[in-house]
């Protein structure tokens, strides 16, 4: 295979293989190794799609097996045993120990397909058109979920007016002195502010490729209360942030809420398999049979690698391990924004999913190229690109994690003092 393979065929849509100029071939746990041999720590882990790494052994080995038994893999959205069994495993180990009640909906295999059936849904149940969405949101690229999504660079690409979705600001956006929820509240409320009453409030608790920025719990709680006294479903987009990203299966657990709608992507998947998936609240499952559809709903070989993953949550230990190793990065992530002197740079973020941003965003590129010359794959996230994001598979051992935010230490170091 040559290398012009790419370069010959490959549409110029491609983009982080722009940043990570090799050609990549096996990967292990936090490992990722390039046809020349060369090893790399993966602190992108699929942007929150691997956190139990690449090939985990124990999951890798339960989708052999179904392979090796003749497992159906494809059933449209017929009852199989993989399904079944995904189903009974999530109730018993991830929802009934959080006293959460849902029905799962599947919906086709990737982060935007959840929510774009989690929008559809909303307006059905409410009569309501529009759905509320904040700065600095990603929610997918397809035409519902970019509506919802802020980032210009990717909306313009739509070619067509996004429309349906009022923008609010995220927690924060204003800077600590504003509250941003008294601002919320009054423009639902006042009945001449020009802002229809939404279906939904579409949020991350916790925005990645926004920034790392965090919504306080005191913020969440209040937004839910404000659409419970307005009939405005809650629907939590915990595609990247759940999982255990930010600590807890579902990064809303610190905030203790019981969201309408749970959207499931990336990691639910167990090893990078694809599955998409909703959290739906028994009374708001108002779909009629068949209203909503796709071929690939479901996919039963990512159910096998799912139901083995949720085995990481049968006790607390995970979770309390995720907790520890946060920790550490925050402490690390501390100590490396303080190269090049106070007030450059300042820590975001909350569990394995933090980074440091510069008040010159070009720092965090050229940081990152660094660091992937010395075998760290770290990207880059926020509205600018200001930020650098460390998001290892949560089951990294404390080796790979310092390896990794010693390459870092190391790039931000020759990046500002040369
Ligand atoms: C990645 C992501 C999506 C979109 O998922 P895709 O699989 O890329 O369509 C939606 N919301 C959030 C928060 C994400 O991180």
């Amino acid at each position: 295979m040559s290398h012009d393979v790419f370069s010959a065929l490959e549409s110029e849509v491609k983009f982080y293989c722009r940043a990570f100029p090799t050609v990549f071939e096996r990967a292990r746990g936090h490992e990722l190794f390039d046809r020349g041999g060369r090893r790399y720590i993966d602190f992108l882990a699929g942007c929150g799609a691997l956190n139990y790494g690449h090939n985990d052994r124990a999951i890798k080995d339960a989708v052999v097996r179904y392979l090796e038994a003749d497992g159906i893999l494809h059933a449209m959205d017929m009852h199989t045993r993989a399904k079944g069994e995904f189903m009974e495993a999530f109730n018993g180990i991830v929802l009934q120990p959080r006293r959460l009640e849902y029905k799962i909906q599947f919906t086709g295999p990737t982060g935007t397909n959840a929510v774009e059936a989690a929008l559809k849904l909303a307006r059905k149940v409410t009569g309501r058109p529009t759905v509320a969405a904040f700065t600095h949101a990603f929610h997918g690229v397809t035409l519902g979920s970019l509506a919802a999504t802020a980032s210009r660079g990717k909306r313009r690409a739509a070619g067509i007016e996004l429309a349906n979705v009022t923008r609010l600001p995220f927690d924060g956006y204003f800077g600590l002195d504003t509250d941003t929820i008294a601002l919320i509240e009054r423009l639902i409320e006042d009945h001449g502010s020009g802002i229809d009453l939404p279906a939904a409030f579409l949020v991350e608790t916790v925005q990645a490729e926004g920034g790392l920025n965090v919504a306080s719990t005191d913020w969440l709680r209040r937004l839910t209360e404000l659409a419970e006294r307005h009939g405005i479903l809650v629907i939590v987009d915990d595609i990247q942030a759940g999982c255990g990203r930010c600590g807890p299966f579902f990064s809303f657990e610190r905030a203790g809420l019981y969201p309408d709608i749970v959207c499931l992507s990336k990691s639910i998947g167990g090893i990078g398999l694809p599955l998409a998936m909703l959290l739906i609240r028994p009374e708001i499952d108002q779909w009629r049979p068949g209203e909503h559809n796709g071929t690939f709903r479901g996919n039963n070989l990512a159910f096998v690698a799912a139901r083995a993953a949720l085995d990481y949550w049968k006790t607390g230990r995970f979770e309390a391990e995720i907790k520890r190793k946060a920790d550490t990065v925050a402490e690390r992530l501390a100590a490396i924004a303080a190269v090049g002197g106070a007030n450059a740079a300042h820590v975001k973020g909350i569990g394995l999913l933090q980074g440091i941003a510069w008040e010159r965003p070009e720092v965090s590129a050229r940081v990152a190229a660094t660091a992937f010359e010395n075998g760290l794959v770290v990207e880059t996230c926020g509205a600018d690109d200001e930020v650098v994001k460390v998001s290892p598979p949560l089951t990294i051992g404390d080796t790979g994690l310092a390896e990794g935010l010693d390459i870092l230490e190391r790039a931000v170091a020759a990046v500002l003092i040369g």
